[in-house]
């Protein structure tokens, strides 16, 4: 077998879990709307048919108070049992185990009504948290309890109780929060006493064989946080109160240190779950940007932890167990971390998906049956969206001929990978080369079709992309200006420092690559760059950054005169931008492009007249579209469809794009 640690069964309590993989705990927007959990149901039934040994949903608030917003999903009636047996009833009956997340928000709730150890606002809430009495913390203890209860009774496999990334438990742990002087505030047994005995009381009420996990925050990455002994203290409490495995949770939701993006370096955070393995003796979970198969049968070949806990990865690819069982990892849709389809909805109060993979969280409605008759399919265009159209015509049974410009596939995500802390974008493009080939999909590389060509076809799908736009500014012609693609294709080499035009989420690429020195980044220097303690020698895992400096001034530049990367996904925005502070990126908007000779770029910058003396200017102005071949298609009388930045550029994203081109093959 290729990974014998990963499908070696397990036992915790009575239970038996076929393999050492937990879907981790993502929040899907189906939890709160009683009326979406036959999509909640089919959501998991995929992910647990595909061989998933353990699941655990979304968090639920045991109570009103500990909701993250008004109407957030809570588990504290009988009434709400019925719909929770459809998620369960299914897991099982698809071969699998699951279990509940409870989640008191504590302050980092978005309502009037949240509470906290101490009445201490969060920096990422706009709402004071009352302070806690004593009565209401016994009160809340026994809602946690309480919530157990209910998800056992709702058939629930076990429970895992969020204990991290700054939540009311947390809250209790560290001084910064808690600062109370009864028994539960002053020194950390006082301290420990919330989250010990909430675990003490649940394991008496669900009996011995629940499971319940502890999601423990090892590594908290704010000022004043847990030190590591205290982890260890906790960790060995909770055990002792009953716990039956031990989660990795890193990082405080208003710690600016990066998680789980992408620039996060595979299993970065894996050395701490090791260092607390050595220290308990129930099963720990290691998480946080495991991606693959392969990395996690590693990790477990290391010792560093008993499961491995993999959450996005199961929303890109829900068969990912069952195919790395069977050995076909080339087959496996792996998760790039872009947080685009997935954290940035729920953030902004949409369902999930995920970017790779649109039918995540939509598989009640986006299905990709068999053809009713097998066409002729012409792709053109193997960017991102191309790739997925003929992939999923292909997988319906059509005959897909896919046509390519350039002398390789993958469109724009050729360009993406180069981006420091974007290389993963190598594998979407690799998973779809293999799953096409396999499909029998023929690829014509340096192929441009004719109207002649492609009039043959029952179904066209134009996927042509996008050109970068060039920008009208006075001496724009000048040899020191060149575009985004011309930079990250190799095909120019930017000189000196650079100015660039577009703050984009290209922009904002862009200045990460010229920031960087080109070698594969080394966790080490992850580490330095974020002032993160992997080996919590400081409280609360942090130390002073230590910034490799950029090897050029870079000046990244906008007309409108808003903050920079405003609108950058909700998740990832904050970290372009500090990272560009980081490096010491100039960035300046309400810029006027007044100019460029030799001298550089000329602009009027808050009523002044300043030059940018710079060798290279990069245009990261935006797209147009590619689409040339589309009206004659039209014209004569083709099913010719367009998906992509070939349909619109503006705004355009590869999770927009990708999403359509699947659609519009589902649909033929
Ligand atoms: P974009 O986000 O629309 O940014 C284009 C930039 O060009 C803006 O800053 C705009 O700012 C500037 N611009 C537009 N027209 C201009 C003109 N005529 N002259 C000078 N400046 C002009 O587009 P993008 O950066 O090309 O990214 C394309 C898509 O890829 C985006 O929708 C994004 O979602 C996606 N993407 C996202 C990420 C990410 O989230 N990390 C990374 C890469 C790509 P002003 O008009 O204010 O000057
Ligand atoms: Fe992973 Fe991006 Fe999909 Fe989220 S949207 S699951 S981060 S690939």
């Amino acid at each position: 077998m290729t990974f014998p640690l990963l499908f070696k069964p397990g036992v915790v309590g009575n239970i038996q879990l076929k393999n050492r993989l937990i879907m981790g705990s993502m929040h899907t927007g189906f939890e709160e709307d009683r009326k979406s959990y036959d999509r909640l149901a089919a959501f998991y039934r995929e992910r647990a048919e595909g061989g998933v040994g353990l699941i655990v949903t979304g968090g639920f608030a045991p109570n009103r108070a500990g909701q993250l917003s008004p109407f957030a999903a809570t588990l504290n009636h009988k009434r709400h049992l019925k719909r929770h047996h459809q998620v369960t009833q299914t897991v099982h009956d698809s071969g699998s185990h699951i279990a509940l997340q409870i989640l008191h928000a504590g302050r980092y709730g978005f309502h009037p009504w949240i509470e906290a150890p101490s009445p201490i606002k969060s920096p990422i809430s706009p709402f004071k948290p009352w302070g806690m009495r004593e009565r209401r913390i016994q009160k809340t203890m026994d809602h946690f309890v309480r919530c157990a209860r209910l998800a056992q009774e709702a058939g629930y496999d076990g429970v895992e109780v969020m204990g991290s990334e700054g939540y009311l438990i947390n809250e209790f742990l560290v001084t910064q929060t808690n600062q109370r002087h009864d028994a539960w505030g002053g020194d950390f047994t006082h301290r420990m006493r919330f989250p010990v005995e909430i675990i003490r009381r649940m394991r008496v009420a669900v009996g011995p064989d629940f499971i319940i996990i502890y999601r423990l925050s090892m590594l908290d990455l704010i000022e004043q946080g847990s030190s590591w002994d205290e982890v260890v203290q906790l960790a060995q409490a909770v055990e002792a109160a009953g716990a039956s495995m031990i989660n990795t949770g890193i990082g405080w939701h208003e710690a600016r240190i990066p998680t789980i993006a992408s620039m996060v370096p595979s299993a970065a955070f894996a050395p701490v779950t090791r260092q607390l393995k050595a220290h308990v003796m129930i099963p720990v979970i290691a998480s946080n940007r495991i991606n693959t198969p392969a990395l996690a049968e590693a990790l477990l070949q290391e010792g560093v932890a008993d499961y491995i806990s993999m959450a996005r990865p199961f929303l890109a690819d829900p068969a990912l167990a069952n195919k790395a069982l069977r050995g076909q990892t080339q087959s496996i849709n792996v998760c790039i971390a872009c947080n685009q389809a997935c954290l940035d909805q729920v953030f902004a109060k949409k369902t999930a998906s995920c970017l790779v993979n649109p039918r995540a969280g939509r598989e009640t409605e986006l299905q990709y049956t068999p053809a009713l008759h097998v066409k002729k399919v012409a792709v053109v265009g193997a960017g991102p969206a191309g790739l997925a159209c003929a992939h999923v015509a292909a997988l319906r049974g059509h005959r897909v001929v896919l046509f390519e410009k350039n002398s390789a596939i993958g469109g724009q995500f050729n360009e993406a990978k180069q981006i420091p802390g974007k290389e993963d974008y190598h594998y979407t493009i690799d998973y779809f080369r293999h799953e096409l080939t396999a499909l029998g999909v023929e690829i014509n590389l340096m192929s441009s079709p004719s109207l002649a060509d492609l009039q043959t076809f029952d179904e066209i799908v134009l996927a042509t992309g996008v050109s970068p736009r060039i920008p009208i500014i006075p001496g724009i012609e000048h040899p020191s200006v060149m575009t985004y693609s011309d930079v990250l294709s190799g095909r120019k080499c930017p000189q000196g420092d650079v100015a660039v035009i577009g703050a984009g989420g290209i922009g904002f690429d862009v200045a990460e690559w010229l920031t960087h020195e080109h070698t594969q980044e080394h966790p080490a220097v992850f580490y330095a760059e974020w002032g993160i303690d992997i080996h919590g020698e400081h409280r609360g895992g942090i130390k002073p950054p230590s910034i490799v400096p950029s090897p050029r001034q870079v000046y990244l530049l906008q007309r409108k005169d808003e903050k920079m990367g405003q609108r950058l996904g909700k998740t990832t925005g904050w970290i372009h931008r500090l990272s560009c502070a980081h490096k010491k990126v100039q960035m300046l908007s309400g810029v006027h492009y007044v100019g460029i000779d030799d001298e550089g770029l000329h602009i009027d910058w808050q009523g002044q007249r300043r030059v940018l003396a710079v060798g290279s200017i990069i245009l990261c102005a935006g797209q147009i579209e590619q689409r040339a071949l589309y009206e004659p298609l039209q014209h004569a009388g083709c099913n010719v469809h367009i998906v992509g930045g070939a349909l619109k550029a503006l705004e355009l994203d590869a999770r927009t794009a990708i999403e359509q081109a699947c659609r519009v093959a589902a649909a033929f």
